[in-house]
């Protein structure tokens, strides 16, 4: 049976699965072993060396979501994200990414590279042209991220994979946010694609952990100085990752479902001024969203009507929790304004459009009719109280 054949949820459940052959149990054997035999065997396994059993089997599984050859399983999105971006760029070399992109992100090409000698330029906006006008004769890179946080704003990738591969620079994406649920951007030419595993791979918000899937010559290339800089994962959370990965198909589709019947309640809300969520028709990338997603995630933004307290709907909230990170199976919100963004200065992000009143919503899998009886409540709450100031 050819693996590329399989249904996406039975590419979670099976692909990657470790045969226990000496008790034949129905799941994956957990190997904790940080030592294991040099003569007579093919290859020499250490934790670190990312190919203990339990990496190398996950490995196949995130592999195949992402349509690719290979893949490498981190310590967290970050290490998988720093070390990618390190092992393509040297002293010399020009990266250019993406205006709206994960803060930790921004924080780590900020704050480091300038050491190394590595120049980079943020674009000005998403479009293609946008990307073309800042490239340079040294461009080794181009670092995307589709739907960006916490707008949820699109960027073209087969456009952007047509551009990297005429002009041989190396494309990269963050697709945390769609998960290969939604979106395969290998299958539009994209070279590389990066989890933070911490998200919906894990699911369960207990897992902190990241991943990298391209071809196996890229792979190589990331291996060769993951190896030195050691970002792997503990074994015991690579199988507790294997774990929440066989319900990845079923959680996201359903969370999925539900941000789609939220985003329609939201924006026909008389207390509510916007929604961005890209399966809306409202939404300026819903035509790139249906040409290049499967769906449209479980993330979503709006904002409520001007006079609201947006931290005072937060307090209010009882089943919604008001918490950082996103992609658990319960319903999330937080203000990126002093939680996400806060380290942007004001004028940022009224350049990216991130208002105090703006809230991000990462959707659960709860019942629909809990999480929108939860939202009329908290309205409820703080447009009486604002009558009565
Ligand atoms: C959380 C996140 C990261 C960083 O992942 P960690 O696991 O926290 O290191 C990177 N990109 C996106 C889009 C994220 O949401």
């Amino acid at each position: 049976m050819a693996k590329e054949k399989l249904g996406l949820n039975t590419v979670c459940t099976h692909v990657g699965e470790i045969k226990d052959e000496q008790f034949k149990g129905a799941i994956s054997p957990m190997y904790l072993s940080t030592s294991y035999q040099f003569e007579d065997v093919d290859v020499l396994r250490y934790p670190r060396y990312f190919n203990t059993p339990n990496q190398e089997y996950l490995s196949k599984k995130i592999a195949a979501l992402e349509h690719a050859e290979a893949a490498l399983i981190f310590g967290s999105g970050m290490a998988a994200i720093s070390t990618t971006l390190m092992a393509f760029l040297s002293a010399g070399d020009h990266i250019v990414l993406q205006k709206d992109l994960y803060g930790g992100t921004r924080n780590l090409v900020e704050e480091q590279f300038d050491r190394y000698k590595i120049e980079y330029t943020f674009t000005e906006g998403l479009k293609l042209s946008d990307f073309e006008k800042v490239l340079q004769p040294n461009t080794k890179l181009i670092y995307i991220e589709t739907p960006s946080n916490p707008l949820l704003k699109l960027v073209d990738l087969k456009a952007i994979a047509d551009l990297s591969i005429s002009k041989g620079i190396v494309s990269v994406i963050d697709n945390t946010f769609a998960t290969p649920v939604i979106q395969n951007p290998i299958d539009f030419g994209i070279d590389i694609v990066i989890h933070s595993a911490t998200k919906y791979f894990g699911g369960h918000s207990d897992i902190c952990a990241g991943a990298v899937a391209s071809s196996q010559e890229h792979i190589e290339t990331i291996w060769n100085l993951a190896k030195n800089t050691g970002g792997s994962l503990s074994d015991f959370t690579v199988w507790l990752l294997e774990r929440s990965m066989k319900t990845l198909g079923i959680r996201v589709k359903a969370q999925n479902r539900n941000a789609k019947k939220l985003a329609l309640f939201l924006e026909r809300h008389k207390l509510i001024d916007k929604v961005y969520y890209p399966g809306l028709k409202s939404h300026s990338d819903y035509k790139l969203a249906k040409m290049q997603m499967k769906d449209f995630g479980a993330m979503l933004s709006f904002e409520l009507i001007e006079g609201l307290d947006a931290s005072a709907f937060l307090k209010a909230l009882k089943l919604i929790k008001p918490c950082m990170s996103l992609a658990g199976v319960e319903s999330t919100m937080l203000l990126p304004s002093i939680a996400s963004h806060a380290l942007l200065t004001q004028k940022e992000r009224d350049t990216q459009g991130i208002t105090d009143r703006l809230l991000r919503f990462s959707v659960g899998i709860e019942d629909k009719k809990d999480i929108i009886n939860d939202i009329e409540q908290a309205l409820a709450k703080i447009s009486v109280e604002k009558v009565m100031n």
